[in-house]
């Protein structure tokens, strides 16, 4: 980077605001699963807006990309730097700024780790209902630049949905503020929508104004064992109808996924492996021990229908976690398998079963003897999958990843349901969207973005 840039970012954003050379930190080139990214030319620490619009007009004239970085928790490589590249972190960004306790709304800085939100905001008996595993390290803005989902979306939705109006800079240093706090806001284009889940390629995202809800004081959690998928769907519909909006979680377990948990933790269990599917649900409400009572009798009722075989419903908050631990160790679970590759898909309810089927049958043709794991929020349509590869084999990697997309477009699914395209699934995009959805994104990001700063090549690839 020639020194002149580095000079006029220097002025810009003061000594606390830039590192270069030796000064960059490692961590700025390495994410949460360990992949490692190219140096980066230098690390933006902008600590207001006015700071990031500054330096991304220096970018922009200067013509060099930026990488945005929140906790870099994401898992297909959006924010690993490449080669050429300045990371802009939003670390210095962490504030919560004002909690407006009667509307249910708060204004964030896109920096603010998830889990501060979460407890900044609980003792005034209120929520940020987004939650996932990454939540002690990610932030605010990369959940909304993601659209992170998590295992809650059944009741509050995506990021998406928990979003009032945001502040986004463009690549230009425009600052595009948008930060209304009504629910209801008919007046033109939706423009927030476009920095939602556009992992960084349209803007950075700097303040936000989030939803809050009334914090559930209770939540009654049980475990399942089920013979077949009929009764997956069935005790869905079930639950649904009888728990309403109380229903906060419906996590689905193919038998495979349990027996290796069995395997990896003996008596951890809640229940033996004699079911072909277990569910993991949870209910969250307000009045304790009624909330309890409607959820066993819906249980009991599920059971007596013939609807599950087996449940388990948890007596106490610690017996409560033991049974989420089991769907909290996806990642070792599927580490059982040796070398595999994860994904991250959608599917409708009516296809996952089929669809299990054939993806074990797929697995085998391509490695005789390989084995699947599958889980995820069968209630919202999402599934996680692991699929062992042969080492021993070239491109194995590539290889499984291209015969398990080619089946989920053949199912008319989607390549990602929560994690995103990044770098690794840029190549699957067209699996998922038309050649004119892709083309409007990248008329969008011609316009919004014209020297192509932003995040390059993440998600829509090598401008064409
Ligand atoms: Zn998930």
């Amino acid at each position: 980077m020639e020194a002149s840039v580095v000079t006029a970012l220097r002025t810009a954003l003061g000594d606390a605001g830039l590192r270069v050379g030796d000064d960059i930190d490692a961590r700025f080139c390495e994410d949460v699963l360990g992949q490692r990214g190219a140096v980066p030319l230098a690390v933006l620490r902008p600590a207001t807006t006015a700071d990031v619009s500054k330096a991304l007009a220096i970018c922009n004239d200067a013509g060099v990309a930026v990488v945005t970085q929140g906790g870099r928790t994401g898992l297909v490589r959006g924010c690993l730097p490449q080669s050429g590249e300045v990371v802009l972190t939003t670390e210095r960004m962490n504030q919560v700024e004002s909690v407006d306790a009667d509307a249910g709304t708060a204004i964030v800085q896109s920096g603010v780790v998830l889990q501060a939100l979460q407890e900044r905001v609980e003792p005034m008996g209120l929520a940020f209902p987004l939650d996932l595993g990454g939540r002690g390290s990610c932030t605010i803005g990369g959940n909304v630049s993601t659209n992170a989902g998590g295992n809650r979306v059944i009741r509050y939705g995506m990021a998406r949905d928990l979003i009032l109006g945001l502040e986004a800079v463009l690549a230009d240093g425009t600052v595009i503020d948008g930060l209304k706090p009504f629910v209801k806001n008919n007046t033109g284009f939706d423009l927030k929508q476009l920095f939602i889940g556009s992992e960084g390629v349209l803007g950075v995202v700097t303040r936000l104004v989030v939803r809050l809800i009334p914090k559930p004081t209770d939540t009654a959690v049980a475990f399942c064992g089920l013979r077949d998928f009929a009764q997956v769907r069935a005790l869905l519909r079930h639950l649904r109808q009888r728990m309403g909006g109380e229903l906060t979680a419906f996590e689905v377990l193919w038998k495979a996924y349990y027996t290796r948990f069995l395997a990896m933790k003996p008596g951890a269990g809640a229940m033996p492996d004699a079911h072909a599917f277990y569910v993991l649900t949870e209910a969250s409400g307000s009045d304790g021990e009624a909330l309890r009572a409607r959820f066993e009798r819906a249980l009991a009722d599920a059971l007596e229908q013939g609807v599950i075989d087996d449940a388990v419903v948890a007596k106490s908050e610690t017996e409560a976690r033991a049974l989420w631990h089991m769907r909290d160790l996806a990642i070792e679970v599927s580490r059982t398998l040796g070398p595999h590759v994860g994904f991250d898909v959608s599917l409708r309810i009516a296809d996952m079963d089929a669809f299990a089927v054939d993806l074990a049958a797929l697995a085998r043709r391509l490695h005789p003897g390989a084995q699947t794991v599958v889980f995820g929020h069968a209630g919202d349509g999402n599934l996680h999958l692991a699929v062992a590869r042969d080492v021993q084999v070239e491109n194995s990697y590539a290889q499984v990843e291209r015969a398990v997309y080619d089946l989920v477009a053949r199912y008319g699914g989607s390549v990602s349901a929560e994690h995103g395209i990044g770098m690794t699934r840029r190549a699957y995009l067209g699996h998922t969207r038309t050649a004119q959805e892709i083309a409007l994104m990248r008329a969008l990001k011609r316009t919004m973005d014209p020297k192509n700063i932003l995040n390059p090549e993440r998600v829509l690839g090598v401008p064409g």
